[in-house]
């Protein structure tokens, strides 16, 4: 199958869709979270009162990076392409759903993913977890073979591999990850390119 030939796409949304802004560590020392843990799992093990006051710190803070968020170069572009020939677009994202809403506006590209197909971290398991893709799949009566995974980490590529999909790295300039990659782009300009081809 050619990447062109795909209509079924997922993307990541932090530094696949948008310049990716998170600064971990500022969040990991604010929440006092040793370097090494992983945020969402480690909030997950807290007594309820603790995890709900860092859960609320998290989305405070999530939000103002969501309303200056810009988006990655080629993005809106490569999306605005798949939209018009009106393939199938799902977002995967460890934000929380209303967040992920408020980024896709702030980047102008609200209106090419339906509600429910941007599954945020209340909706699916965390990738690299193929709970979300399988979940995009059954909804939208496809098989994950034909459906592609599109981000810029290897949890996403883990991810699209884990539920059998095909996956795209984008926006690194090499491919560290070549067995986890069916097809590499350095940014989303390039991507498109290859979907025009
Ligand atoms: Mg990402």
């Amino acid at each position: 199958m050619s990447l062109a030939e795909v209509r079924h796409w997922v993307f990541d949304m932090d530094g696949t869709l948008t310049v990716a802004v998170h600064d971990f560590a500022a969040i990991r020392e604010a929440l006092g979270i040793a370097p090494e843990h992983d945020i969402l799992t480690h909030l997950a093990a807290l007594p309820a009162a603790e995890a709900a006051a860092k859960h609320a710190w998290l989305l405070e803070h999530e939000r103002d990076l969501a309303l200056g968020s810009r988006p990655a170069p080629g993005a809106v572009e490569l999306v605005r392409e798949l939209a018009a020939r009106g393939y199938r677009l799902g977002i995967l994202t460890r934000n929380a759903r209303e967040l992920a809403h408020v980024t896709l506006e702030a980047i102008g590209l609200a209106d090419c993913f339906a509600v429910e197909d941007v599954l945020g971290r209340d909706e699916a398991p965390p990738k690299p977890h193929p709970g979300g893709l399988l979940k995009l799949a059954a909804a939208w009566e496809v098989a994950p073979a034909e459906m592609v995974m599109v981000g810029d980490y290897r949890f996403d590529l883990d991810c699209g591999r884990a539920a059998g999909t095909h996956t795209v790295l984008v926006n690194l300039p090499d491919n560290p990850w070549p067995e986890l990659a069916d097809w590499h782009a350095e940014d989303c300009s390039v991507l498109r390119r290859m979907v025009l081809a």
